[in-house]
């Protein structure tokens, strides 16, 4: 069973300034395990975050298909939504919310019912229940990193997608993070991470895919694939 399927997937920004189109994602087929912590390899440039960006509904493909715990985007949008959490690579948090409000506006955007939220619960979880009413503004960098995860967690999703998690990250949130994700992949959460580190994606992942230039090069469970480097 997959948590995503993927067909065709194609993406040209188009170009601004002079600039020619750029073809960021080149006809991507990838299929993500239910269950699987996937890494998703490559370098700076490859594709990478518009991929991620696609799969939670903020980049509009160019062509291809893209099916999010079963749901089609283009036929059941709210569901394949709902089904998705997304760590943003970019530490932006909103400076006019608390981290509790800021886990309550979301868990509203996701229409999450009242009785079913758990916003203390899960800045619990990721260490910031004393900084529930500190203004986001006012958190440091790994804080806020922090708060991202637990904002894409309100909803429950059933795949947690992460852009770069550890870019600009201590080695002592690192480790939390890893065996936090780990922990939630053992619950039963399909995680999708993306790094340019292969250390990473092999100290994390069961399955690597790597991406260059748009398109994917390689994709296999993680001992295969190091076999054949
Ligand atoms: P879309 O096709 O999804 O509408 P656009 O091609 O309109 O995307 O680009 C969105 C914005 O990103 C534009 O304002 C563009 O100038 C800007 N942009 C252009 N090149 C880059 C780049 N390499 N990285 C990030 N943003 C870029
Ligand atoms: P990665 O996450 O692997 O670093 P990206 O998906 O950010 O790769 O970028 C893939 C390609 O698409 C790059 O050439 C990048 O400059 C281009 N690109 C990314 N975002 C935009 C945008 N908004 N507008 C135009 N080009 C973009």
């Amino acid at each position: 069973e997959n948590a995503i399927e993927v067909r065709g997937l194609e993406k040209t920004y188009a170009g601004s300034g002079g600039n020619a189109p750029n073809r960021a994602l080149k006809g991507i087929d990838l299929d993500v395990p239910a269950g699987s912590i996937f890494g998703l390899l490559g370098p700076n440039g490859a594709g990478k975050s518009t991929f991620i960006n696609i799969l939670a509904g903020l980049v509009t493909k160019t062509a291809g298909s893209v099916r999010i715990w079963g749901f089609d985007q283009d036929v059941n949008p709210r569901q394949s939504r709902a089904a998705i959490g997304v760590v943003p690579q970019e530490l932006n948090v909103d400076p006019f919310f608390c981290a509790y409000d800021a886990l309550e506006v979301q868990a509203g955007l996701y229409a999450v019912p009242k009785a079913e939220r758990r916003s203390m619960e899960i800045l619990r979880r990721v260490g910031l229940e004393d900084k529930a009413r500190a203004y986001s503004r006012t958190l440091s960098g790994g804080m806020r990193r922090r708060l991202l995860v637990a904002k894409a967690l309100v909803h429950n999703p059933a795949v947690l997608v992460l852009d770069e998690p550890t870019a600009g990250v201590d080695i002592e949130l690192r480790q939390m993070l890893w065996s936090y994700v780990r922990e939630l992949n053992a619950a039963g959460t399909t995680v999708i991470l993306t790094t340019h580190y292969l250390e990473e994606a092999q100290e994390m992942c069961d399955r690597i895919a790597i991406i260059n230039h748009g398109e994917v090069v390689a994709c296999d469970d993680t001992a295969a694939l190091l076999g054949r480097l």
